[in-house]
């Protein structure tokens, strides 16, 4: 066991930022010359040393390939990918570990659906509901669907906080609907949406619901079974992990049914040129070698978070939001982007006449890492009458302290462009 492994096993105290600190190196390092601010957890979030030991230790020491080896490297390899397959699914509180399926992100687990259940279920005058806070990634997958099929893509509004306009929900879930796609947290206005109650409502009128939850995992425990959803989606490197891999959910029986995504290697029964036949979920869909380290390691993040509790994450950060929300709300030409009564985790932003990307820069330069642009979300833009934001997004191991140096430069951006 690595020093990180003991440290995370040791600890039993409540939540400490300061220690949870010591076990990020990169937030060690000075940017221009100042400490490390980073504000962008909603974009990526940084690695603790147990997962970059982690990633080294199986490289080092525990690496094959899966699923074909009758050696023992092998066998251990294909123990540890789907030891990691199990983590996710109770983390996930999903039934069963073969409604797991690793993909390369939530961008792929969406794809994914759209291509398989989507093809298979989605045909000319039917409609895909999402809603219009969603990032382009449960966007454009559905749109390119509905082109394909002749299929209509109909959207849920969001009100002036940026909550989703549910009383327009029953009107929007006609007998055409085939499947709603919807944020468990908006990654732009940092919303989060009521999916039980989404759930209930679509499932009413035989609508399945596909949850994009990249913004939910790292700050809010996740139950499937208790949300009630036919499809989760959710990338690693979100949630303290590394890039490369993500997960998707289904409902066995859907996926069971689901058509196969590629066709490839690991993916298959049989094959002959005649007639080839397909392997058992999740391995269907999975197709050729795996990122067998990042699904590894990923299991290794689950447990660091996990070990630090969903719960008390969530705490902090509501303090953090409350807090830097409160430092820049009354700000003169400040407008928040985003006012929903639930929230998590981010702060949109713009100023009056200053450019989201001067924002950026200023802050960049005292070292603190911010996210500026349309955050993947131009309908999110487009609804506010905006062109961009400048987003600060917290992870757990931001501090009050760093809340007030972002509060301080963005008085100073206020200061220079005045
Ligand atoms: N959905 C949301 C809400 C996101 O915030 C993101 C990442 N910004 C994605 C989907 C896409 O995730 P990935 O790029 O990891 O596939």
């Amino acid at each position: 066991m690595s020093a990180a492994d003991e440290s995370l096993a040791t600890r039993k105290a409540p939540f400490d930022v300061a220690r949870i600190r010591e076990d990020f190196p990169i937030l060690k390092r000075l940017v221009h010359g100042k400490p490390l601010v980073y504000l962008d957890n909603s974009a990526s979030t940084q690695k603790p040393q147990a997962v970059i030991d982690a990633m080294a230790r199986f490289y080092a020491d525990g690496y094959s390939n899966v699923h074909r080896g009758v050696y023992l490297l092998s066998e251990e390899a294909t123990r540890s990918f789907e030891e990691a397959r199990d983590k996710v699914r109770a983390f996930l509180g999903a039934r069963e570990t073969r409604e797991i399926v690793f993909v390369r992100g939530t961008t792929e687990a969406i794809n994914l659906v759209a291509h398989t259940w989507g093809r298979r279920h989605v045909g000319e005058g039917d409609e895909v509901l999402v809603s219009g806070l969603e990032h382009h990634s449960n966007i454009v997958p559905w749109q390119l669907l509905c082109e394909e099929k002749g299929g209509r893509l109909r959207v849920l509004p969001i009100d002036d906080r940026g909550e989703l306009m549910l009383d327009r929900l029953d009107e929007l879930l006609t007998p055409r609907t085939r499947i709603l796609a919807v944020a468990h947290i908006s990654n732009a206005l940092g919303t989060v949406n009521p999916i039980r109650r989404i759930v209930e409502a679509a499932h009413r009128r035989g609508v399945k619901v596909l949850v994009d939850g990249a913004q939910a995992v790292a700050h809010h425990a996740v139950d499937v079974r208790d949300l009630g959803c036919d499809f989760y989606a959710f990338s690693g490197h979100k949630v303290y992990g590394p890039t490369g891999v993500g997960v998707l959910y289904g409902r066995a029986e859907l996926l069971e049914a689901m058509p196969p995504y590629q066709g490839g290697g690991d993916m298959i029964r049989s094959v002959s040129f005649e007639k080839t036949t397909f392997g058992e979920i999740p391995h269907k869909f999975e197709a050729g070698t795996p990122d067998i380290g990042g699904a590894v390691v990923l299991g290794r993040a689950i447990d660091y978070v996990t070990a630090i509790g969903l719960e008390a994450i969530a705490a902090h950060e509501t303090d953090l939001l409350a807090r830097a929300t409160e430092a820049i709300r009354d700000l003169p030409g400040v407008r928040l982007i985003g006012t929903a009564r639930e929230k998590a985790s981010v702060l949109s932003f713009v100023i009056q006449g200053i450019h989201a990307h001067d924002i950026g820069t200023v802050l960049d330069a005292d070292g603190i890492a911010v996210r500026a642009g349309h955050l993947c979300a131009q309908p999110v833009m487009e609804r506010f009458g905006i062109p961009a934001t400048v987003r600060a997004s917290f992870g757990m191991y931001n501090t009050r302290e760093e809340i007030e140096a972002f509060a301080r430069a963005v008085r100073k951006v206020l200061e220079m462009f005045r």
